[in-house]
């Protein structure tokens, strides 16, 4: 509680408020004491001008005084004065209880909490009046203790008012406080509730949600992941085991073992796949998949991917024709190699018996363009937008396919990881078309440079 931002902010203000009170305080009465000092040495010096007019030189030593009566009668009450000849005897003394004896010096001067005025005539005559500071005192002590009331008074209504404000002004923070309490304890689906987006609080709030929303959706897809990643391992591992205790079970001819073997094969390469690709996306998540460039020509990435997709597009009974130009760009070979076979080998899995798959390529605005398009099941446009995500598949395609879901990730993750983009079309019973995007290599290599371009020559085939 002592330690509180709240508590703290109302210390200071009281500290500073106070602070403030009592230096004004100080510097009030000091003037105020001054001026009523002034005055009465104002005051006081006019009494004695008064007396020094009033003296009338008699003989030699002797003077006559005529006071007039307004100021016989003020030194009548307690103000009073002394009046010395040149040689230092008294002329007259209003109080001899008061004045005790001559003064030193000229001038004014605080004599045992009095004040005095001290003049000397050009004959000589030394006249001293002076008057009690009482009232001045009395009059500066009400005031400190005025200003002292409201030295109090301020701090306690700054704390009380300090409260409250500080209270408001926190509130934000004590949502944010609870939201992140709330989150850490596991609720995701916490959110700061935000009254006022333009305020400062209120735009931390928002950049909080947002980050929020961001963990929210990471934690799910981290939960999905590995769920799905499970999911898709436990059936050939059931396999496995399920094959090879029948095997074992007993005794088995060599025909029996050979077709154990096979599906165990299977199962295997399939465990193999899944974690090969989920290898291949952690590394791609923790940055650990660098690519190394090089020139590569698009025809002759193609036809490398057509050569591997060859004998399984001949098993389909599906054609492959392919029209690229050779355009050089810079990428990653293996990766791209990948990304684009990922593509055909869906393009073939997912066609029917005597179906096509075409590879186009073009140059437009600077970037290579590579079409695969197949005449094959299609994709329906509910699950379009999700072939993307990983472990995704569409229901009417299991078993169609050998994959997992993830290929089109890993096909997006490269294709993004060199600057290009990756998009696709689709009609249900008409086929797909996958669309890589990728920027040509603006400085290519001086031997690459003439087969760079839109006039590049075009390499066209058809295989079988
Ligand atoms: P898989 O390894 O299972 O093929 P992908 O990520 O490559 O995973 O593809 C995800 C899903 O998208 C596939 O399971 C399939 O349902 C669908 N799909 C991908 N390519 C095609 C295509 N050319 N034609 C029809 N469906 C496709």
């Amino acid at each position: 509680m002592r330690d509180s931002l709240r508590v703290r902010l109302i210390a200071l203000s009281a500290a500073v408020v106070t602070t403030i009170v009592a230096m004004f305080g100080v510097a009030v009465c000091y003037v105020f004491w001054r001026t009523l000092v002034g005055q009465t040495d104002d005051e006081l010096r006019m009494r004695a001008v008064t007396i020094t007019r009033s003296l009338q030189p008699v003989s030699g030593d002797t003077f006559d005084l005529n006071l007039p009566d307004d100021t016989q009668e003020y030194f009548q009450q307690e103000p009073y004065y002394g009046i010395w000849a040149p040689d230092h005897r008294v002329i007259d003394i209003s109080d001899p209880a008061q004045v005790t004896s001559m003064p030193d010096v000229l001038g004014a001067r605080l004599h045992e909490g009095r004040r005095e005025i001290s003049v000397r005539t050009p004959a000589g005559v030394t006249v001293l009046v002076g008057r009690d500071l009482g009232d001045a005192r009395a009059a500066v002590r009400s005031l400190a203790m005025m200003i002292a009331s409201v030295g109090v008074a301020a701090p306690v209504l700054s704390v009380l008012c300090g409260w409250l404000l500080a209270g408001r002004a926190l509130a934000p923070i004590a949502r944010i406080n609870r939201t992140a309490r709330a989150m850490a304890d596991g609720d995701l689906a916490a959110r700061i509730p935000i009254d006022r987006t333009e305020t400062e609080l209120g735009q931390v709030a928002v950049a909080l949600n947002s980050a929020f929303d961001r963990m929210h959706s990471a934690m799910d897809q981290l939960r999905r992941f590995t769920a799905d990643a499970s999911h898709e391992l436990r059936t050939p591992v059931a396999t496995l085991s399920a094959e090879t205790e029948w095997a074992l079970g007993r005794p088995r001819d060599a025909d029996a073992y050979r077709d154990s073997l096979v599906t165990c094969r299977t199962a295997a390469l399939r465990i193999g796949r899944v974690v090969q690709g989920l290898l291949t996306l952690a590394r791609a998540d923790a940055d650990e998949l660098p690519l190394t460039l090089a020139p590569i020509r698009a025809d002759q990435l193609v036809d490398d991917v057509v050569t591997l997709a060859r004998p399984i597009a001949a098993q389909r009974q599906v054609q492959i024709s392919t029209s690229v130009p050779s355009v050089e760009v810079m990428g990653d070979p293996e990766r791209l190699q990948e990304a684009i076979s990922n593509l055909v080998i869906n393009a073939v899995h997912f066609n029917r018996p005597g179906g096509r798959v075409t590879i186009d390529g073009a140059t437009e605005n600077e970037a290579l363009v590579l079409r695969v398009s197949d005449t094959g099941i299609g994709i329906a446009s509910e699950h379009l937008p999700h072939v993307f995500e990983r472990f995704y598949r569409v229901e009417s395609s299991r078993g169609a396919g050998q994959g997992a879901g993830l290929g089109l990730a890993i096909t997006k993750w490269i294709v993004e990881q060199h600057g290009g983009t990756l998009h696709s079309s689709s009609e249900v019973g008409r086929g797909s078309e996958f669309v890589v995007a990728l920027p040509i290599d603006r400085h290519p290599a001086p031997q690459a440079q003439a087969l760079t371009g839109l006039d590049a020559p075009r390499n066209t085939k058809t295989v079988r």
